[in-house]
């Protein structure tokens, strides 16, 4: 008889990030019941990892931003593909939940006037990221966590025990959602997982889910992103009957480190370019001022005089072409590399030691300066870094509504990196951070708010119950199956090579035929061992996951025969404005394959539209819909 831990809440967390924790504030403010479950240790997520900041039109070194700003540079960013009204509701809402984090125990970097401060980032038009040196994520979790602390402590004086309505479950992987379909009508009844130290299952009942999982990197060799982003929450969603928009748009973040081989793909943050830092190519020349697209001219210098007196006079210089989004940034990189102008290592220069005095370096940047410095050997206050792109966001994700983050099932919700549309084909810096923060307090509300309307609380079914211990238990059974690692770095390799950063319609076609063949292989995963702290078994077990995310990715990416955001095809080089008006949309056929749809993006009311000149909007839309 296999044993199962049984607990019963209003609203199961799935995600211990920022997301997932500012969601399961939300919930237990609203007097619910609130599990939050993660899969890694309490506290690291890539939430902790972002260094940056997060983005909120607050104004205070620039007094001309305001949310309109910001939600034009967030649909410029996304290249209009954004839903609109994720775009209008974060750029409204992000200052508010920046101020409220301070509330919560959070203490910002300071402008001279005591305000908090904001940094400039790439696509952003002004100083906008509040931020805490190059550590802001660290102090967005510390504080979140000692928010969840103080709730807990309110729950001890009322009801005894600090855990009454809100505990946290870590180290514990959730492999399936469970659905009440009596009626015809699926609905959460629950989720089911397993300790990741003891290897025993435990299952979760509960009428409100909501996914906080972030997102798929571990599907790329070269990435930023750490072991547990192996898209759990993306395919949880796609076998509940959700459905994933976006899935061809991963952000490959320009400067990770290139060298040693052992850290490639690490982070290097935007901000040393925001805060004065160029890319040289091996000719020692700063090349970004060859690469700004047509779209983007107005806004960005065109030499690097005007560029540096941006640094003190942005009001009346254009930016460096650094700062451009991300995309343009990487293609870029990944040109000059191709045309031979690259370091032995295949990256470029990344260089603010000639640009700053060490000083401002070490103050601003001091994650850099260690990082560099013990992984690397490179002083950044003296030489310049080599980077390179690095996989490192998945704008694509679970279809929610807006508003409610619902994702379509009853129930079921998602926000942050998990789920799809606020940032369109490419996510602007910081943009995750506010985006997380927005989105996940809206989650834990409309979530908190469905259970209220319950009659009766959804049921558990057994025989679901009964099929994922079978799934979970199967590779353990099974003698002689394929290995997990090196399933997974056959998987790596084909998106990789064949799903990078430059895609083209024959390599595209061959990825689907290698991922087709992956999936027999991962079908027949073996792990050696127990279910006590069994790592291979626990990859066994993502593998699924990892490759029904690449599959979508794979799909959308043959199908989409444009390039825009986080998505170049060789073979399609230009935006076309009628792919702007396409969301592709996956979902799971009953036998488990990926079906593929074209779906119109919802229409930006006048109002919004009104924010843009006429002139720009023609470079991205169709005549028709101008007229
Ligand atoms: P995460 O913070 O990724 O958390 C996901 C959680 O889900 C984790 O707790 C994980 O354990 C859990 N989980 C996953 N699968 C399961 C499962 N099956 N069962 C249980 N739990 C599960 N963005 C910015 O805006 N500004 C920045 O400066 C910035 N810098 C960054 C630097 C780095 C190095 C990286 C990697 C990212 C950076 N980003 C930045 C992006 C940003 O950090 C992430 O997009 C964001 O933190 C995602 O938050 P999240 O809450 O959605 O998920």
């Amino acid at each position: 008889m296999i044993n199962i831990e049984k607990h019963w809440y209003d609203v199961v967390v799935i995600g211990a990030g920022g997301a997932g924790l500012r969601a399961a504030i939300e919930a237990r403010l609203a007097g619910k019941k609130v599990a939050i479950i993660s899969k890694s240790l309490f506290g690291k997520a890539h939430t902790v990892m972002a260094e940056g900041g997060a983005a909120a039109a607050m104004g205070n070194v620039n007094s001309n931003d305001n949310w309109m700003v910001h939600f034009r540079d967030t649909m410029r960013g996304g290249k209009f593909l954004n839903n609109y009204r994720m775009a209008e509701l974060h750029a409204k809402e992000a200052p508010e939940r920046i101020w409220e984090l301070e509330t919560y125990g959070a203490l910002f970097d300071r402008t001279k006037d005591g305000k908090i401060s904001q940094r400039n980032f790439g696509g952003h038009e002004y100083p906008r990221l509040a931020h805490v040196g190059d550590r802001t994520g660290l102090e967005l979790i510390r504080t979140l966590q000692q928010k969840i602390v103080s709730l807990q402590q309110e729950d001890k004086v009322q009801h005894g025990d600090y855990q009454a309505r809100l505990r946290v479950f870590a180290e514990c992987t959730i492999t399936e959602l469970l659905l009440d379909e009596t009626g015809g009508t699926k609905r959460i009844a629950g989720a089911f997982g397993y300790h990741r130290e003891s290897g025993e299952f435990v299952l979760f009942e509960a009428p409100a889910v909501v996914l906080a999982t972030g997102g798929v990197g571990r599907s790329y060799k070269v990435t930023s992103n750490s072991w547990e982003y192996t898209g759990d929450g993306h395919a949880l969603a796609l076998r509940a009957g959700a459905k994933l928009i976006n899935m061809e748009f991963l952000q490959f973040h320009p400067t990770g480190m290139v060298w040693p081989p052992s850290v490639r793909g690490i982070l290097v943050t935007e901000s040393v370019r925001g805060d004065g830092g160029v890319l040289k190519n091996s000719e020692g020349k700063r090349f970004m001022f060859e690469y700004v697209p047509d779209v983007f001219r107005k806004q960005y210098a065109e030499t690097p005089e005007e560029a540096d007196r941006w640094y003190t006079d942005p009001d009346n210089n254009r930016r460096p072409p650094e700062l451009l989004p991300r995309d343009e940034v990487a293609r870029a990189i990944n040109s000059e590399v191709k045309a031979g102008r690259g370091t032995k290592a295949g990256g470029v220069y990344l260089d603010i030691a000639s640009r700053r005095p060490a000083a401002e370096i070490l103050k601003k940047l001091p994650s850099m300066y260690h990082q560099f410095k013990e992984l690397a050997d490179v002083d950044i206050t003296a030489q310049p870094m080599e980077v390179g792109p690095t996989c490192h966001y998945v704008m694509g994700g679970v279809e929610v509504d807006p508003d409610t983050a619902s994702a379509g099932v009853l129930g079921l919700y998602a926000a942050g990196e998990v789920s799809g549309g606020m940032h369109g084909s490419n996510r602007l810096g910081g943009n995750s951070l506010s985006d997380l923060l927005v989105f996940g307090k809206r989650a834990g509300e409309y979530a908190a708010s469905y259970t209220d309307t319950l009659g009766k609380r959804p049921k558990v079914d057994d025989k679901q119950v009964a099929a994922a211990v079978e799934e979970a238990l199967t590779p353990l059974a099974r003698d002689g199956g394929e290995n997990p690692y090196t399933l997974q770095s056959d998987l790596q390799d084909v998106m990789g090579d064949l799903v990078g950063i430059i895609r083209r319609k024959g390599e595209l076609q061959e990825s689907l035929s290698r991922l087709s063949e992956l999936r027999e292989r991962i079908r027949k995963v073996g792990a050696t061992g127990g279910r006590r702290y069994n790592p291979g078994w626990h990859l066994a077990l993502d593998l699924r996951n990892m490759l029904v995310v690449s599959e979508c990715t794979a799909k959308a990416a043959l199908e989409r025969e444009e390039s825009r955001g986080g998505h170049t095809r060789e073979d399609f080089p230009k935006m076309d404005a009628k792919w702007r008006q396409v969301n592709l949309v996956c979902a799971l056929t009953p036998d488990g394959d990926v079906d593929l749809t074209h779906q119109p993006i919802p229409t930006m009311t006048p109002d919004l539209l009104a924010l843009f000149d006429k002139s720009e909007l023609a470079k991205y839309m169709t005549d028709k819909e101008l007229s």
